[in-house]
């Protein structure tokens, strides 16, 4: 199984701003299927731009009816059903994504519900479907039905939280995860509503005590005061291995010894016909200036020249 995110941003200013990626993560291989999890906006083209294939997925899963979440789920699901051909995989999501729940969703429409199964998804609900079993978490967050997940595979769990508050009931929704991967939107105490923030996360690891810790979704506050060390002080803290994901973040879990494993930063392998690429931003920003300047479109030059 490799676990990838195409995306760590999170929360409303981090997708708009795009200061990281929201593409949400992918889980390769797992009992040989592959999975999307909450492709928020960009998601489709961080797929290609990583590498991957968005017509080889047997699901996608939507936590809760926010934007940041949901955006890109039907045009994977497009993709999943070779353009909505074929009965082909699953949706998994909230009460709120598939059916709509008070103003909340449904995020998806019943037009893309119409080709692959569909679950549903509620806290401490179990069910099997592609050799695994998935459970719904509980969570604390702005849509009532937002659901996180824990896998278990052969006894390997794997824990989301989604976007969630923390409360103490948390902990036993995802009790016995060997990796816990984690919505942290905020650094240090700075908690707010409907979200954790680090010293929430130090909490649940301590009670949970996962072999790996993953936090993700990661807001501007966050951003802005360095993940990683933020990382480091939560790993020294809890002893539990923990890492801040990053755009492009992928590693192969070893089932054996979890915490044993290669970080792999992914190469941006689709650069020349990304926005990413340098030299397509420099030519197209030269560009735009010849243009404003053609157009006398010029007012901080002019700005600066009246002082
Ligand atoms: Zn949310």
């Amino acid at each position: 199984m490799k676990i990838t995110f195409l995306g760590s941003g999170g929360g409303r200013f981090s997708a708009i701003s795009q200061r990281r990626m929201t593409g949400g993560f992918r889980i390769d291989n797992l009992a040989g299927k592959n999975y999307h999890v909450d492709p928020g906006p960009g998601a489709l083209i961080r797929t290609y731009q990583f590498g991957f294939d968005p017509r080889n997925l047997s699901g996608v899963f939507v936590s809760h009816a926010h934007t940041d979440h949901y955006n890109d789920a039907e045009i994977l699901i497009e993709a999943m059903t070779r353009g909505m051909t074929k009965n082909l995989g699953t949706i998994i999501g909230s009460e709120s994504v598939l059916e709509g729940f008070e103003r909340w969703g449904p995020a998806i429409s019943s037009y893309h519900q119409s080709k692959p199964d569909t679950m549903v998804l509620k806290p401490g609900e179990s069910h099997n479907f592609n050799n695994i079993e998935i459970k719904g978490t509980a969570t604390s967050h702005g849509d009532p039905t937002g659901v996180g997940f824990q896998i278990d595979y052969n006894g390997f769990k794997l824990s989301y939280t989604s976007d969630t508050g923390y409360f103490d009931e948390l902990v036993e929704y995802h009790k016995g995860a060997d990796i816990l991967i984690a919505s942290v939107l905020r650094p240090g105490n700075r908690t707010i509503n409907g979200h954790m923030c680090s010293r929430n996360f130090i909490d649940l690891i301590e009670e949970v005590k996962p072999q790996v810790a993953v936090m993700t979704h990661l807001g501007l506050k966050m951003i802005s005061s360095n993940p990683v060390t933020e990382a480091k002080k939560i790993s020294k803290r809890t002893g539990v291995k923990t890492i801040a994901a990053y755009d492009g973040l992928s590693f192969n879990v070893n089932y054996n010894n979890p915490k044993r494993f290669r970080l792999i930063s992914l190469k941006d392998v689709q650069s020349s016909v990304h926005s990413t690429s340098h030299s397509m931003y420099e030519s197209e920003r030269k560009n735009s200036y010849q243009m404003a300047f053609k157009n006398n479109e010029f007012d901080e030059l002019s700005i600066l020249k009246r002082q």
